[in-house]
């Protein structure tokens, strides 16, 4: 039997970064993960690391929005090597967002982004600094930069795990417990013992916390249908700012593993009604957008195909994500979602805050005889 002080399930941002932070402060951590690592949302997500603007949009700040406010900082030190995370591997693809209206938008939505009380948050650009994308004589919006960066996921992915040789291994593990507290967990035919198993699974939560007899927190999956644009593409990450509370799109642009420029599209069109169309209406609703907001692209020249992903939170009244990291002890369990890549720092905090002094500094000593996972790919590469 191998001890640990800590053994965590799931091979995304949040078991990984947690794993570091772990790592760091002296406990004997292992790691499992089904598949390769970041393969449920973490490689799909957008890599924006939010500040909370784009949940200002409703034109005030929200829990959201305030609860986020701190996440770039805490990126940064890591991205410049400083803290006990060393991000200074990580590709920022770009150091900030662009925020741009629509010309029909008029509301104090725009005023409320040019007010003192998002100084230093949202910043007007003048026409020369817009980006690429907006620059036609067509365009009539206005165009702020948001200090959020946005970082490469696999490359995130990457240099998390790149600290976690001998700590990080692929396996479904058996659980051997009940009423959410366990007493092993083995690992092809490997038995193991943790002062604190951490559930950082995503979606695959709902499965560990049945097999461990845990009723509560529950799950709940919010689907997206997400757009890829794909072609001779200028750089563009940018939030769009419509009528509503929500923007009606978010760009990010990567690179495929051809080296073909792609934007990876979510915001309103990926939301509801986008996950109730098929592939086939959300394309053509996805260019019918694109056609009507950037028309001066020549979008008939771009590929655009969909992939749908789906985000695991913890289940709230209303439907929608709470407002921070999620954290709940039960029994030895610690169950997770970060619910946004950007809060995993908040959620590794939390997970610390819930464990005592560590205990087998030795549990590291010895490898254990199981495969490291590999890297999982992008949704437009899948
Ligand atoms: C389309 C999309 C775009 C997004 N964009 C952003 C963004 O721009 N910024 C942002 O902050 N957030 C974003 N998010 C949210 C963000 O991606 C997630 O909150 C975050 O990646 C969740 O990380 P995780 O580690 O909890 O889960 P996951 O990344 O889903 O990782 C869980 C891992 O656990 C593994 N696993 C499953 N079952 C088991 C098991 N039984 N044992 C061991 N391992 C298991 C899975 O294989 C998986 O790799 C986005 C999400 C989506 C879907």
């Amino acid at each position: 039997m191998k001890s640990y002080d800590v053994a965590i399930l799931g091979g995304g941002v949040a078991g990984l970064w947690t794993a570091n932070a772990l790592k760091a402060r002296g406990y004997s951590v292992v790691l499992f993960s089904k598949t390769d690592l970041g393969a449920g949302q973490t490689l799909a997500a957008q890599g924006v690391i939010h500040g909370g603007a784009k949940y200002a949009l409703a034109g005030k700040l929200t829990d959201s929005s305030e609860q986020l406010a701190a996440m770039p900082g805490r990126w940064r030190d890591a991205l410049n090597g400083k803290g006990d995370i060393d991000l200074s591997g990580v590709e920022v693809l770009s150091p900030s967002q662009t925020l741009w209206s629509l010309p029909s938008v008029t509301s104090q939505v725009v005023s409320f982004f040019g007010s003192k009380l998002m100084r230093g948050r949202a910043d007007a650009l003048p026409r020369e600094s817009w980006p690429e994308a907006l620059q036609s004589d067509r365009y009539h919006g206005r165009v702020f930069k948001i200090d959020e960066p946005v970082i490469d996921p696999v490359s995130l992915v990457a240099s998390l795990s790149a600290s976690l040789s001998g700590i990080c291994y692929q396996a479904d593990c058996e659980i051997k417990g009940s009423g959410g507290r366990i007493e092993s967990i083995t690992a092809d035919g490997i038995e193991i013992e943790a002062e604190t198993y951490v559930f950082a699974a995503g979606a695959g939560n709902a499965d560990l916390m049945k097999a461990a007899g845990v009723e509560n927190p529950a799950m709940q999956l919010r689907p997206l249908h997400q757009l890829v644009a794909r072609g001779d593409l200028p750089d563009f990450y940018s939030v769009c700012i419509g009528n509503g509370p929500k923007p009606p799109m978010v760009t990010t642009t990567h690179t495929d593993s051809s080296g073909r420029k792609i934007w990876w599209i979510g915001g309103d069109i990926a939301e509801a009604n986008g996950v109730a169309r098929s592939e086939s209406e959300q394309i053509e609703a996805g260019r019918g957008l694109l056609q009507k907001f950037l028309p001066w692209i020549r979008w008939d020249e771009m590929e655009i195909f969909t992939a749908r992903a789906n985000r695991a939170e913890p289940l709230t009244e209303s439907g929608e994500r709470p407002p921070g990291a999620f954290c709940q002890k039960v029994g030895n369990i610690l169950v997770t979602w970060p619910t946004k890549l950007a809060l995993a720092p908040d959620l590794s905090d939390q997970v610390i805050g819930h464990l005592g002094a560590p205990q087998s500094p030795g549990g590291n000593a010895t490898p254990l005889d199981l495969p490291s996972p590999g890297i999982g790919k992008p949704p437009w590469d899948r």
